[in-house]
Formats: structure tokens, sequence, C-alpha cells
């Protein structure tokens, strides 16, 4: 079987970056990957804050340059989704749907996190069916229809923006009071400025309605109470997100939110074990601070085998 130097779980930022580090720097690398390589950045349209790329860039534009980088510097991509970890001892050992057990020295967890379910009536019952939490991946489906918005962060607003290309109206409920938003100054701006977004203030969704596809959605006013409903064809949630740890939250030290406490070299309480990009404890998640977290992470798993290697001759 073969024993890989890292192992990198998660093809997003972080993981990439990782992998292109650790594949040029002559470890035998593998990203183990669920789906498609890119993670989030993949499915977000806009990316305009990545330096060097801007404007005209899409996430998935971006991260197929990294996953060619990767490649190129001989990092492997294999396609699992890992249920089962081992973090303890040398060899660390995950177990993928497919059955197979993957070995290795050193292990990068870069699985970041995914969206935040609110839980209300119908949530579940109408997804797929009018509920999404990719307006990348959906706003197609909406063209020339009404669709709302649940939030007010970044994810919020700028999903919103996306949504206008398609839609007719687009209409974000906010929970805060008028004009408190919480996404950064320049989206916010923007999308006051257009003329398809509607706001509904101090308004928490309650019920997604429909038949056979959502119909409307039920929104309270937490001022007055009062409960009033928005007939639209789609509801898109953007309510925050959750670090994808519960497979391996108990093995390592972690927040209340269950993120992942690294030091600065991204190393975790296991030897060996490092923690990168979004599920880690951390102050800014974007996609140039999964790369930040990914190069370090190999950087430090680098200096871990040879440190390992360099114990072992003496
Ligand atoms: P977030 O910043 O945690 O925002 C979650 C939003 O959901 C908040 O506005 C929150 O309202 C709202 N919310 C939570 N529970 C709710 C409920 N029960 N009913 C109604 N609204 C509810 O999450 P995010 O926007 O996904 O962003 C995650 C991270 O990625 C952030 O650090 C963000 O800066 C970053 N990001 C950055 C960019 C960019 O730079 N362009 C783009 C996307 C994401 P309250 O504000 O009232 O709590």
């Amino acid at each position: 079987m073969t024993i890989y130097d890292l192992l990198i779980i998660g093809g997003g930022p972080a993981g990439l970056a990782a992998a292109i580090y650790g594949g040029r720097g002559k470890l035998k690398t593998a990203v183990i990957e669920k789906g498609m390589p890119g993670g989030q950045a993949a499915t977000t349209n806009e990316l305009e804050n990545y330096p060097g790329f801007g404007k005209g860039f899409t996430g998935p534009d971006i991260m197929q340059k990294w996953l060619a980088q990767a490649q190129a510097f001989d990092a492997e991509i294999l396609y699992d989704d890992v249920l089962e970890y081992r973090l303890k001892g040398d060899i660390k050992e995950v177990k993928g749907m497919t059955g197979t057990v993957y070995q290795a020295k050193s292990i990068i967890l870069a699985n970041g996190s995914e969206p935040r379910i609110l839980g209300i009536p119908g949530e579940k019952e109408f997804r797929g069916r009018g509920v999404s939490y990719c307006a990348t991946c959906d706003a197609a489906f909406f063209k020339d229809l009404k669709v709302t918005v649940i939030g007010n962060g970044d994810t919020a607003i700028d999903e919103a923006q996306y949504l206008t290309k398609f839609a007719q109206e687009v209409t974000i409920i906010v929970r805060r009071p008028y004009k408190q938003l919480r996404a950064n100054k320049r989206s916010v701006e923007s999308a006051y400025a257009n003329p398809k977004i509607k706001w509904v203030w101090e308004s928490v969704p309650v019920e997604v309605k429909g038949d056979q596809v959502v119909t409307s959605l039920l929104v309270q006013n937490t001022a007055t109470g009062e409960i009033s409903e928005i007939t639209c064809d789609g509801v898109f949630f953007f309510v925050g997100m959750l670090p994808r740890t519960e497979l391996f939250v108990d093995q390592l030290d972690h927040n209340e939110q269950n993120y992942i406490i690294t030091d600065e070299k991204m190393a975790t309480n296991i030897d060996g074990v490092f923690a990168a990009g979004d599920l880690r404890e951390k102050y800014l998640r974007q996609v140039i601070t999964a790369a930040n977290d990914g190069a370090i992470a190999a950087y430090a798993a680098e200096k871990y085998l040879a440190q390992k290697e360099e114990n072992s001759v003496k």
C-alpha cells in the first residue's frame, strides 16, 4: 500500500495551496476530494478581492488554475469521501466511502465549511425545489422569476447581486434594523444601487411554502410580531457556515463551535496533523487566507517529516 508523505483532505483553496507546496517540496502528496476541486471558491462567481485576478475572473476559473498547478507538481487528486479518521501515531490512516484505506506520514485537514441550515418548516422539504444554498449553482433556474435571500453577511449580499443577473426581483430578508448590514461596505453600496434588489428589514423567515415547488415565504417582523407572505419562486439561505469537522473533532483541540485550534504553523495537538482553511479557528475566512494556511501547513509538514527522518537516523 502507498504511504503518502502528505495526505490532504479537501481540495478547496487551502487543500490545493497545500498540494502545490507539498508537491513542489518533493513530498509524495495526494489530495482527497469528494466532489469538484476548488471548494466553495469554485461555486463563487464573484471573487474580485483575490489579488492579481479581480474582475473578469470567476472562482471556478481561478480554482482550475490552482488544480492544474498542483497536478503539475505531481500532487495526486483522489476522488473519495473520507468517513473515518485515525490521526494518532506515526502513520495516519483514513478510510473513504469507497472502502479504500489511505495511509500517510502527515496529514492536512482542509475539509472547509458548509452552509448552515436554518431548520424552518419547508426548508428541507423544498431543498432542490426552490430552496438553495448556492446562487452560482442554481441562479440560472430562476430566470425572470422572483427569489428571496436570507441573511445579510458578505455571502448573502454578493450572492443576491449575482442572482439579479437572472431573476426578475431579489428580496433580501434582514433581521437587523434598517441599513445596518453586516456585509462589507462596498458590496452593500452596490446592492443598494441595484434596482432589482428589494429589502425587508427587521424580519426573519418562518416558513417556506409551496406545492411541487416553492411558491412563497412567510416572514415575521421581529419588532411587531406581524407575519407576512412574500410570493416567490426560490429561497436562498446564506445564514453562515459550519466547519466540516464532525468526524474528527473529538480527536483534536477545538473551540465551542467545533473549529479546529492550531498554532501558527497550522499544527494541531496531534503530531503530524495540521489544519488549514475555513475549518480552523481564525479571524478572516477568505480564499487568500485559506491559501496562506495551506502553504504554511505544507511547509510545516515538510519540516515535521524532515525532523522525524533526522531523529530516526540518530
Ligand atoms: P456570516 O458573516 O456569518 O453571516 C451570516 C448572516 O446570516 C448574518 O448576516 C446573520 O445575521 C444571518 N443570520 C444568521 N442566522 C439568521 C437567522 N436565524 N435569521 C436570519 N438571518 C440570520 O456568514 P457568510 O456571509 O456566509 O460569511 C462567512 C465568512 O466568509 C465571513 O467571514 C465573510 O466575511 C466571508 N466572505 C467574504 C466574502 C467577500 O469578502 N466578498 C464573500 C463571502 C464570504 P446577523 O448579521 O444579524 O447576525
